[in-house]
């Protein structure tokens, strides 16, 4: 089973979202565990507040250390930190990709710290040492959303999730390519008709236009990955 823990100040954002379709089967199947928890039980102070102006002047508020960092000493408490990966959501930090799903799946425990406002105060993530994701080059407004679709990546890499072991083998990024173009009833729409090779019933045949389809259309729409392709083949 893989455990998820996301520390966050929005742990209904989180519990909501995953709580449906294919990780909310994942759920029940008990083939992954999630726990949200709010950073916001670790203030110490009557008002609960989580955040403050930032030293040195600048626009908005940030997280303080102290209730990011009880939080996760709290959680380390009663996980193993040998078998736990500890991210951090943040626009510094690698980009996600399916590659790094693939290696994450893997895991026992994945801690996802969530940042918001302008973000945490540096020395929560000195003291805690995660490493950096990003979900790409843009700014979001806090690593929830990052969070709900790394863990959805992720889930579905878990063996058991998808249907058939197979269904993730042949999706878009398994082996460079982007996934080859699939129909379903009725087999002519609109004039438009299902290419006649895959009503032929000839497997073969079905998994070579696939594979050239595939092809096609990573060099039409992802020249980058077709390149990484063909210098494997
Ligand atoms: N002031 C920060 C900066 O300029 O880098 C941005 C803070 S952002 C508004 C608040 C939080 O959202 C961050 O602490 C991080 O947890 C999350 N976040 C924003 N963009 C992200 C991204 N591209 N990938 C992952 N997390 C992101």
């Amino acid at each position: 089973m893989l455990n998820y823990y996301v520390m966050t100040l929005f742990p209904e954002m989180i519990e909501s979202t995953l709580g449906y379709s294919i990780t909310g089967r994942a759920l029940e199947k008990e083939l992954i565990s999630l726990e949200a928890i709010n950073i916001r039980d670790y203030a110490q102070n009557k008002s609960r507040h989580v955040d403050d102006y930032i030293y040195g002047g600048g626009s908005g508020m940030l997280m303080q250390v102290e209730p990011v960092w009880l939080c996760y000493k709290d959680l380390m408490s009663r996980v193993d930190k040998g078998k736990t990966r500890v991210l951090y959501m943040s626009p510094h930090g690698r980009k996600f990709d399916q590659s790094f799903a693939q290696e994450l799946s893997q895991s026992e425990n994945l801690v996802f710290l969530c940042g918001h406002y302008e973000g945490i105060d540096d020395r929560a993530i000195q003291l805690i040492d995660p490493e950096l994701v990003s979900l790409g080059d843009y700014v979001l407004t806090g690593g929830e959303l990052p969070s709900i679709v790394m863990i959805d990546a992720i889930t579905r890499l878990v063996p058991g999730v998808l249907g058939s072991d197979d269904s993730a083998v042949y999706e878009s990024f398994y082996n460079d390519l982007l996934e080859y173009p699939q129909y379903t009833r009725p087999p002519e729409y609109e004039g438009l008709k299902v290419p006649e090779v895959l009503l032929s019933g000839n497997h073969k045949l079905i998994e070579e236009w696939r594979l050239n389809e595939a092809i096609r259309i990573t060099k039409e729409k992802r020249p980058d990955m077709y390149e990484k392709y063909i210098s494997k083949e």
